[in-house]
């Protein structure tokens, strides 16, 4: 039987390159965007995939979505928690608004993703879920103690839904990508990002594809025995 993915933020950056790589891998897919459906069209159109607007900050909208997927396509087997978004700065200078929205979508989306199509992999005794982190949850960064808070709580979860899920076929992990040349890498000032460069032993940005390619090892139907792992791809730059 085709398998089922759902990439959230599978429109643009990783989450495209995600949804690229599951498609070829023989899956049926859909990409979950917030807005830009200009992104979503050309997706649409470039990849053949559905491409839903759903704000996984919004519990409704999820599971509405969801539903939606299931009746298109089929049960969900796969799903990777891709989206997110920074809002950067100093703690000291943090509005409540930058605080709760990378919450709300980093950490929060995830429950609102996952919790609905957790029961049905768990009936159907196979489910993979990828979780995307970041190497600032790993590490820490300046100016990010939202993000690195969601980032840290996205591995968290992993590892206790990974427990919880072990002996009903479902594996959950997650990746923890470093500097990744996407729209998001793009807002990173130029002079920080020379910095950043600097800091990385490869000595450049990764791919997209690269990321895609470690989501795609751990969605395999065959891979059951690495579970609540957080696999790094990041040049080098944190050696844990
Ligand atoms: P991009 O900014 O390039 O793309 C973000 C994608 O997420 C878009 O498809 C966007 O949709 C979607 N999105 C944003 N908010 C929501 C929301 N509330 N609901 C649904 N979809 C949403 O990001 P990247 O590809 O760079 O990042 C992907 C993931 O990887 C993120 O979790 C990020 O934190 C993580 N990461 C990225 C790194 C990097 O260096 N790029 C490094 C480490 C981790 P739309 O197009 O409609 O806005």
């Amino acid at each position: 039987m085709t398998r089922v993915a759902v990439v959230t933020g599978g429109t643009r950056g990783i989450g495209r390159a995600i949804c690229q790589q599951l498609k070829a891998d023989g899956l049926r897919v859909a990409a979950f965007y917030a807005g830009n459906d200009e992104a979503a069209r050309a997706c649409r159109e470039e990849l053949d995939i559905l491409a839903l607007k759903c704000d996984v900050a919004e519990s409704l909208e999820c599971r509405s979505a969801l539903k939606e997927v299931e009746e298109l396509l089929g049960p969900i087997d796969v799903l990777v928690n891709n989206a997110g978004v920074t809002h950067d700065m100093a703690l000291h200078k943090m509005e409540d608004a930058a605080w709760d929205q990378v919450i709300r979508v980093d950490l929060s989306g995830l429950y609102n993703m996952t919790r609905p199509v957790i029961g049905g992999m768990r009936e159907r005794g196979h489910g993979r879920i990828v979780n995307i982190a970041s190497i600032n949850g790993q590490k820490g960064q300046f100016g990010q103690t939202n993000y690195a808070a969601a980032k840290a709580g996205v591995i968290g979860f992993t590892k206790a839904l990974a427990l919880e899920t072990a002996r009903k076929g479902i594996t959950v992990n997650a990746v923890a990508p470093g500097y990744i040349d996407t729209d998001m890498v793009a807002h990173v000032p130029a002079e920080v990002l020379t910095h950043i460069k600097a800091d990385i032993p490869v000595g450049r940005l990764g791919q997209p594809e690269e990321v895609a390619r470690c989501v795609a090892f751990l969605a395999a139907e065959g891979q059951g025995f690495i579970t609540g792992a957080t696999l790094t791809i990041n040049g080098g730059q944190y050696m844990v």
